[in-house]
This record gives structure tokens, sequence and C-alpha cells, in this order.
């Protein structure tokens, strides 16, 4: 792993949420192109887990030509073991409407959206006072720009943003067909940014502190820090801002229990590296660090030896088949079938050999599902089964 480095704890996220005003003033003081040339140098990608780059995103969106446009925060965080984004709505969220707010300024939007996950209703009061607060100091700068509140209502693949788009619409929460991206037809057919909540507030990071100290951190292609939301068998769980690009090996060692066997990195629809590959693992963008590069937009599991594989697969592939739109038939009935086929093996129904056929499924739905729900499921079951295979059979 040469290009990993040691992990490293950070503290920009939860710094200091008072200075939102200052920063705020000042950064709509400079020009559009500036801001946006800001954040394609600190290389910030999108930290709900696909990555895009940010500073691009909002780049195209400026481009367009429209009299309306709309920044939306997707905080409609329902990832498996991802709970980061809860709390920075909770401590820090002046430094996402901040954000939000510059983003209206570079791209030309006097609205925005943050969408709630549904379950985190009880967000809601508190979010509306500092919405109260933040709208009141815009008019003081005479800054023309509003928020509300959407609520979710339950459905994970709403955090897909064009899901998430048709679900503000008024339709069934399904993913659209891309392009058109929402950057040129996003939210009522006008051009708009969707970021996740933790993306916008290392945007904050970036106005605050300037582009240089956010590249500085991480590895070359994985810039920045990260917020991990660490669960499962380790005596530390909870929230913490890392360095990207550390290896697996030390994330185990800082917080795992002695006895770690696995850790699933990006929830259900991440991988699932077991003890011999940690080694070689380093958290990052795919394809960028040398040995195996996960991407995660935070979730990270740890299990020990007292876990069964087979019951961590059983439980994924039920929450997909619970979660799958139905809009397109490989993932519709593709999951339904790897959960119903699992279990027929692990009863002795069917011989070893169908986990063979069934990891010929998940290639097949990773080619042809129309998003990355039933895209991803290849990803946890192909790392379980190739892992543990003993402990999928009767
Ligand atoms: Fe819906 Fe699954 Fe198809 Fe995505 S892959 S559109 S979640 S059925």
């Amino acid at each position: 792993m040469s290009n990993s480095h040691q992990l490293k704890r950070v503290d920009f996220i939860f710094r200091n949420e008072n200075d939102w005003k200052k920063v705020l003033s000042s950064t709509l003081k400079r020009k559009p192109a500036e801001l946006i040339n800001e954040l394609i140098s600190s290389e910030l990608k999108g930290r709900g887990g696909a990555g895009f780059p940010t500073g691009l995103k909002w780049k195209l969106t400026s481009e367009e030509k429209s009299e309306e446009k709309y920044i939306i925060c997707n905080a409609d965080e329902g990832e498996p073991g991802t709970f980061k984004d809860r709390e920075i709505l909770s401590k820090v969220p002046c430094k996402v409407l901040t954000a939000m707010a510059v983003c209206g300024h570079v791209i030309g939007a006097k609205k925005g959206f943050i969408y709630l996950r549904g379950e985190y209703k009880y967000l809601e009061p508190e979010l509306k006072k500092a919405i109260d607060e933040f709208e009141y100091y815009c008019k003081e700068i005479d800054f023309d720009f509003s928020i509300s509140i959407f609520m979710g209502s339950g459905a994970y693949i709403c955090g897909e943003e064009t899901a998430l788009l048709e679900s503000m619409e008024g339709r069934r929460g399904e993913p659209r067909n891309k392009p058109p991206f929402p950057s040129q037809h996003g939210y009522l057919g006008k051009p708009t940014v969707v970021n996740n909540v933790e993306t916008l507030v290392h945007a904050f990071t970036i106005f605050k502190y300037g582009a240089k100290k956010f590249y500085d951190l991480g590895v070359q292609y994985s810039r920045g820090t990260k917020l991990f939301s660490v669960s499962g068998d380790t005596p530390k769980p909870g929230i913490y801002e890392l360095e990207l690009g550390m290896s697996l090996q030390d994330f185990v060692y800082e917080f795992g229990d002695g006895d770690t066997k696995a850790v699933q990195v990006g929830g259900a629809s991440g991988f699932l590296v077991p003890r011999k590959k940690f080694k070689d693992a380093a958290i990052g963008f795919k394809g960028k660090l040398t040995g195996i590069s996960l991407p995660t937009g935070g979730s990270m599991m740890l299990f020990n030896s007292s876990r069964s594989m087979f019951n961590v697969l059983d439980n994924y592939l039920e929450f997909f088949s619970e979660e799958s739109c139905g809009q397109c038939t490989p993932c519709r009935v593709g999951c339904q079938q790897l959960l119903l086929g699992i279990k027929a093996v692990k009863r002795g129904d069917k011989p070893a050999a169908y986990l063979d056929k069934l990891m010929r499924l998940t290639e097949t739905m990773q080619l042809t599902a129309k998003c990355g729900l039933g895209q991803s499921v290849a990803n946890s079951f192909s790392s379980i089964v190739e892992n543990f295979r003993e402990e999928m059979i009767y």
C-alpha cells in the first residue's frame, strides 16, 4: 500500500459553528468564477458515495441559461450504518446553510431545499430555527436567498438524486434516466445542484480556510477529510473525521476489538473486506489508490468472529428486496432470487455450486439494473460469498 497514509484524526467539521456569518458575508463578496476555481482546485468530491467533483457540478449548473435554478441539500441519509449527516445537521446546521447560499450565489439560485430523511423528522424543529436565523441574517446583508425543508417518506431509493427529485415533484420516488442530469434538468425541469450534507460542510471548510488546506490532506485523487460512522463490534462506536487514504489495517487497529474478522466499507451497497486483505485496502476513491481502493459514503461496520457472514448477507438482501423501487426487472426480481437462493443453499435444498449461479446473476444486475441500488448489490454479495463461502453452505 505505497500510496496510503496512517490514520489521522482531524477536526474541521464540528469546530466553531459560530463563525458562519463572517464566512458567508466574506464569501458572497467573491466572484462566482473565483469560488468555482477554489472548489475545483481543492479536488473536493461528493461525499454521498459517488464521488463526482463538486466544483465541476457547480460550474456545469452555473453555465446553464435559466431564470430559475435550485440548490438541494440531500439529507436522505439511509445507507445502513451511516449516521453522520444527522450529527452535522444537529450540531453545525449553519455551516450547511452557508454553503447552500454560496452555491446559490455561484449558480444563480435564490431558493434552496433540504430533503430531510423521513426518520429524521425529529430534527425538523431545530433545523427550522436555524433556517429562520440564517434567513434573517441573509436579509440583513441584503442577500436574497431562502431555504425550505422537504420531508422524505422513508424510502432508501430517494437518496438517489433523481428519485429524490421525482419525490419532491409529487411522484413515486423512482430514479430517472440520465442524461439529462440535474445540472441541466433538475427540480421542476430547472438546472439544479444536488449535494450531500457532508459535501456542503466541506465546501464551507474550503471557503473558510482555502482550497490548499483541504487539498493538502488525504492522498492523490482522494483529497481532504471524511466523516466516518463507526459501528458494529467496536469499543469506540461513533463519528470521526479522518483523512482520506488511510489503510484499513490502521483503521482496524484504531477501532477494532482485537478480533475483527471483516469490515463492511460503505454500508450494504459497499464491500466486505476480510482480515487477510486489511493491509492491502485503503479508504478512498476507486481505482486511484494502489492495492484495493474503497470508496464509502461513511459507513464502517466492524464484525468479529462471533458474527455469521450468512446472517449479514441475508440481512443485506432482505434490505435490498424491501427497498428496490421495482422499476426495473433485474433489480426487482434479482434481489428476491438472491435472497431465496442463499437461503436454499443454507438449508441444503440447493448445492453449493448454486452460489456460482447467483454470482453470475449479480454480474447481470451490475450490467443491466437502472440505478446504483441494483448495480451495487453485487458488491456485498460477491465480497461475502468469495471470502466466506464456507459460512454460506449447509
Ligand atoms: Fe429501482 Fe432497483 Fe431499478 Fe434502481 S435498480 S431503478 S432501485 S428497481
